[in-house]
């Protein structure tokens, strides 16, 4: 099977970014953060599922003292209401007064870590950084200091290292977009 292009469901994706250059991106944003918490230890948090390859592959070239955690955001549907409820789960560290990063696939309107930032401020953490994987710059609605992404992508939907496309694909190893 040719690793250029994937069927998932109903749709068929192209090779995007190949894997070493994913890796290459994460050794730059993994220099960057050695040097600016050189003098702390910090807290990863990476948010599940999305996040576990980029998590993986970043911790591997984080040579500071660190501590690593993982959360979720699961969803709730409101019964009062149409809107969705998210919760955060699995919050368990002590991150009181603690340099949290947290870890994202991909942000692409900012909803999600705006969420995320709203809920973790209530633990009163000494900072909050997000290091997203990718970026979506065009999507984005939310007023968000994105200090660490490894990668700006255009506004197409994509899939592989970690992301999935209705639960598959999260285990290719390289990024893929849709075919339009
Ligand atoms: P946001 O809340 O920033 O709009 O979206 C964040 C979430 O939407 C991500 O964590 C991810 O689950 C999903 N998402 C947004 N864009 C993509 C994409 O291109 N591919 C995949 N697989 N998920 C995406
Ligand atoms: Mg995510
Ligand atoms: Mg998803």
């Amino acid at each position: 099977m040719s690793d250029s292009t994937v069927q998932l469901h109903d749709k068929e994706f192209t090779i995007y970014l190949q894997e070493n250059e994913i890796r290459q991106a994460i050794e730059r944003l993994a220099v960057q953060i050695n040097q600016d918490y050189k003098e702390n230890t910090p807290v990863f948090l990476a948010v599940l599922n999305g996040s576990f390859m980029f998590a993986s592959d970043l911790m591997k070239e984080i040579k500071i003292p660190c501590e690593i955690s993982f959360i979720k955001l699961a969803s709730y549907q409101n019964t009062q209401s149409t809107g969705t409820v998210k919760e955060l789960v699995g919050l368990n560290e002590e991150v009181r007064s603690r340099h949290i990063i947290i870890l994202e696939d991909i942000v692409d309107t900012g909803h999600t870590v705006s969420v995320l930032l709203e809920k973790l401020q209530a633990f009163s953490p000494a900072s909050i950084q997000i290091a997203s994987l990718l970026l979506k710059p065009a999507s984005l609605q939310h007023p968000l200091q994105l200090k660490y992404t490894a990668l700006s992508i255009p506004n197409d939907f994509v899939v592989g290292y970690g992301l999935d496309y209705n639960g598959l694909g999260r285990n290719l190893r390289h990024l893929y977009k849709v075919k339009s």
